[in-house]
């Protein structure tokens, strides 16, 4: 492979793409930037990035701001469990470590959202040690590369992979070609590979063999559970019911609407009298496994009453709090009839 891997280095010099966090790489940057682009492509993860460089410039900043705003500033984002981690790890670095990322695989392991990716990459991009790793563009790349037929989700073919990676990497920049691997992944060995672009072709196996295309193997997908809601929106004199997510759930710290199933009667639920006022476009959002359709309307409360678990909030005060991605959509339209009415 030593004629490839001068390929592919040749290749990355030419054609990795511009991004901010590729301009420093610093133990910090590594980590932030990493944990926003699990799941999330790298052209959505820049001004999240970016913004987020700029509210929190190191791991101290990070670790004394609330928690709330750090959320807000994930908003969008998604796979919110990402950014209360990051804020946990920051609180961890400041008390264990003097707010700095340590440079051992053992330490990394400790810092709470760190997995075996990210430990990898920082030990790769930051710290330039010889380091694997192996997220899933390069899974993809080296089940092809090297024929790899075992299910990707089994450990006999996680095991290969690592193995491989880790024989691949030269003793000289190491770190070049960790990230060209990714890179390659994401931009020509993608579901669709790209082959007759590749600085690698002539000694890939799933090339050669013609499988390209059929690898890597994946166990079938989850079924996707389809859920209806109803999304009343209780109003009394400018302000608003919401309730908070507590506790370790997906949602957590996330403010959402009253919302129940559809065929869920759910008029007791608030005390006093309600009178219809407005209905909102319906909404469609995915989270996990589940594709929701929320049905939004908004009510008239005649009086202000407490209801356990929610708060009442003002619009701007609405505003300036982190909502889930379909709430939001329906924060969005609120904010927009709001408008409309008062211009
Ligand atoms: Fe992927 Fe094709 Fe390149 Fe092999 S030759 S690494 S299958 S793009």
């Amino acid at each position: 492979m030593k004629m490839s891997l001068k390929f592919l280095k040749e290749w990355f010099e030419g054609e990795k793409r511009d991004f901010p966090w590729r301009k420093e790489h610093t133990p910090y940057r590594v980590w932030v930037s990493e944990v926003m682009l699990q799941q999330t492509r790298a052209s959505v993860v820049v001004p999240y990035f970016e913004r987020w460089m700029a509210r929190f410039p190191t791991v101290e900043v990070l670790a004394k701001a609330p928690l709330d705003e750090v959320i807000k500033l994930w908003e969008g984002l998604g796979y919110y469990s990402r950014a209360r981690s990051l804020h946990a790890g920051a609180q961890y670095l400041v008390e264990h470590h003097g707010g700095k990322l340590p440079d051992t695989a053992e330490e990394l392991r400790q810092v709470k959202g760190i997995g075996p990716y990210t430990v990898g990459a920082i030990l790769s991009f930051a710290f330039h040690k010889k380091a694997a790793a192996i997220d899933g563009n390069v899974s993809r790349v080296i089940s092809r590369l090297f024929g790899i037929e075992e299910e990707l989700e089994t450990s006999l073919a996680k095991g290969k992979i690592r193995q491989k990676v880790e024989e691949l990497l030269p003793d000289t920049e190491p770190w070049v070609i960790m990230e060209a691997l990714i890179e390659l992944g994401a931009q020509v060995c993608t579901r669709n590979p790209g082959c007759s672009l590749c600085p690698m072709r002539e000694e890939c196996v799933g090339y050669l063999t013609g499988k390209a295309d059929l690898l890597p193997r994946k166990k079938k997908r989850a079924k996707v559970t389809y859920l209806e809601r109803t999304v009343p929106l209780i109003c009394h004199d400018g302000a608003y019911l919401v309730q908070r997510h507590e506790g370790k759930e997906v949602m957590a710290g996330l403010y959402e609407f009253p919302y129940f199933s559809k065929e869920e009667p759910w008029e007791a639920f608030f005390p006093g009298l309600l009178t219809l006022a407005n209905r909102f476009p319906d909404v469609k959002h995915t989270f996990t496994r589940y594709q929701v359709t929320l049905y939004p309307t908004l009510w008239e409360a005649s009086t202000k009453e407490e209801v356990a678990g929610f708060s009442w909030k003002t619009l701007a005060e609405l505003l300036a709090l982190p909502f889930s991605s379909g709430h939001r959509q329906i924060l969005t339209h609120l904010k927009e009839a709001y408008a409309n009415t008062t211009h």
